[in-house]
């Protein structure tokens, strides 16, 4: 059974979508879900994140946040972030879906592209403002761990990661709960993780974390 949870970030809502009540941003559509005009369908299916908030994972955001993005793909998931966070920096370092990412960015004023590496902050680190709020994290390749450590010095101190971690894509062969746990411990060195949960009811091995820096 998939638990529902309403303590949602200001700037997302359930609302009703075909008869269905859904998780919701206000913006211009991106990815083909359902529109009501206003209101866009985030759909959990496709998103990590959407599936973090809809397994009511308590993420502490609540709009507004200043946010860096690491795997923003062709902007799915960043594009409903950027409807309701502050200035939203969304790096990307395939060139294909990132100009689908361009796309998503032309109507939103808060969402900045960036075609990097998130291995490499250090090519990036003049444009993100220092002190983000919140570090989300979709790479979706091995060493997700060390992403997310590599990145820590733009968290504030007060900050959040919100990770996803796919077993798959640190080791096909393993159990992914093995995989999960040496990924904890490797993030152990630069977080206190404060939630984790599988997102099994949406996406396949994986694992949603929530941690603040140490
Ligand atoms: N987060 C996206 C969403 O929900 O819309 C989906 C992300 S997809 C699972 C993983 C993405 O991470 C791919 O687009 C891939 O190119 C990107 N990626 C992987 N390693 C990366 C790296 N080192 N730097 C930047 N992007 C990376």
């Amino acid at each position: 059974m998939v638990t529902v949870s309403d303590d949602l970030p200001d700037g997302v809502e359930r609302r009703q979508f075909d008869g269905t009540d859904r998780l919701a941003t206000r913006g211009e559509p991106v990815y083909g879900e359902p529109t009501d005009g206003e209101w866009r369908a985030w759909d959990p299916t496709r998103s990590k994140l959407g599936a973090m908030l809809d397994l009511g994972m308590d993420t502490g955001l609540e709009g507004g946040e200043t946010v860096l993005y690491l795997g923003a793909a062709s902007g799915t998931t960043v594009s409903h972030v950027a409807d309701f966070a502050g200035p939203t920096y969304a790096v990307e370092f395939a060139a294909r879906p990132a100009r689908d990412l361009l796309e998503a960015a032309e109507s939103r004023p808060r969402l900045f592209p960036l075609l990097k590496d998130a291995r490499k902050p250090d090519t990036y680190a003049h444009v993100v403002e220092s002190n983000v709020d919140v570090l989300v994290q979709d790479v979706a390749t091995r060493g997700q761990a060390r992403v997310a450590l590599e990145n820590a010095r733009f968290l504030a101190d007060d900050g959040r990661l919100l990770l996803a971690v796919k077993a798959r894509s640190e080791d096909v062969t393993r159990d992914p709960d093995a995989v999960f746990e040496d990924v904890q411990a490797a993030l152990e060195d630069g977080y206190e993780l404060l939630e984790t949960q599988r997102l099994e009811a949406y996406h396949t091995d994986h694992l949603g974390i929530v941690a603040r820096p140490r």
